[in-house]
């Protein structure tokens, strides 16, 4: 049994990796401010007695004996992370600083769920993790891509300077069930809308593209990345290499629910990444992981889960 700390554990993706790593058999704290996470995530947790849910903000020191540490507090939705820029930067680049402290001090290999926005809008396609990305500084979403980015380097300078264990995974955008309703991520906003027959709000044209991961692959990519041995750090990409458009999207998830909603069409906000699309190459030799559910079969999970909280 290892004893695990996970930042931002009652968030969408936090939540599914606690879940996962009780079921391992491991001891968890769950650390989070409940900014865009909540306890109800992880209630079924509750009565474990390996499982223990920690109040605290990651821009503040925590101390804690574990052996592993996946980072994962920041929010990820763009209205979200747009809400309070400044303390996006502090959760990404404090954050970043106390838990390598940490695992400095307790001698635990430290995780960071880094992003696919640090290729920015990317020139390269499909992004490999050797490309250095094209982003803007002073945007609007440049607090949370800049400061993922200032984190990656705040973990390899850990690494070569004080020879700590870190592993760099850059997720691209991931979708399931304990999205929140509320997040204004593109999955979830479609799903409600068409559930409820309301318009589908398509930014742009619609013609952006992504590539969408189901959660549990997601979440079998970190633990397989946290258990490569030492010398491979990353960063690694942890993606479905299946690209879609928006508009596509929106076909899809009409279609799954046989949704009477229509389309409308709002501006596209600044900086929206034109196109998106990960190349796993490294992840299938270094991790012997690739995704296994494509986007019907995750949406139709999905779909099943807000169906439920409607
Ligand atoms: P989320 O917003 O659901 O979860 C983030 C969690 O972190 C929430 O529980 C929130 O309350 C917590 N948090 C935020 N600031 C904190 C702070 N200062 N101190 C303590 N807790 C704090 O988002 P998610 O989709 O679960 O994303 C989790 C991680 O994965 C984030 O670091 C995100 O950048 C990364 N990521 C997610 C995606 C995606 O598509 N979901 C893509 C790339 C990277
Ligand atoms: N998007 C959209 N309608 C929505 C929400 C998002 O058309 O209601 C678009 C958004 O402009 C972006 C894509 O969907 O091009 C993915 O947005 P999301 O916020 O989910 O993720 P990110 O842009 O961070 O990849």
């Amino acid at each position: 049994m290892k004893r695990i700390l996970v930042t931002g554990g009652a968030g969408f993706i936090g939540s599914h990796l606690c879940t996962r790593l009780i079921n391992d058999g491991h001891s968890v704290i769950c650390l989070d401010n409940f900014f865009t996470g909540s306890r109800s995530n992880v209630w079924h947790l509750m009565d474990s007695s390996h499982f223990e849910l920690v109040r605290h903000d990651i821009i503040n020191p925590y101390s804690a004996e574990v052996d592993e540490i996946y980072n994962l507090a920041c929010p990820a939705s763009p209205i979200h992370y747009q809400y309070d820029a400044v303390k996006t930067v502090k959760t990404s680049v404090m954050g970043a600083i106390n838990m390598l402290a940490l695992g400095r001090q307790v001698d635990a290999k430290v995780l960071q769920a880094s992003t696919s926005e640090i290729y920015g809008d990317p020139i390269v396609h499909p992004q490999t993790e050797d490309y250095w990305g094209n982003v803007n500084t002073i945007g609007i979403r440049s607090c949370y891509d800049e400061g993922k980015r200032c984190a990656e380097t705040l973990f390899m300078d850990y690494h070569r300077q004080k020879k700590l264990r870190i592993k760099i995974i850059r997720i691209f955008n991931t979708y399931g069930p304990l999205m929140n309703k509320n997040d204004g991520r593109v999955v979830s906003n479609f799903i409600v809308q068409a559930l409820k027959n309301e318009d589908i709000t398509l930014y742009g044209d619609g013609s952006q593209t992504r590539s969408f991961q189901y959660v549990d692959d997601l979440v079998e990519g970190m633990v397989r990345m946290m258990n490569t041995d030492n010398n491979f750090v990353g960063p690694v990409n942890i993606g479905n290499p299946n690209e879609f458009t928006i508009k596509e999207l929106a076909e899809k998830i009409i279609e799954l629910i046989g949704s009477k909603s229509q389309f409308i069409y709002k501006p596209l906000p600044s900086d929206d990444p034109k196109q998106r699309q990960p190349d796993i190459s490294l992840a299938k030799e270094k991790l012997n992981w690739q995704p296994t559910i494509q986007l019907e079969e995750g949406l139709a999970k999905t779909i099943e889960y807000f169906k439920t909280i409607i």
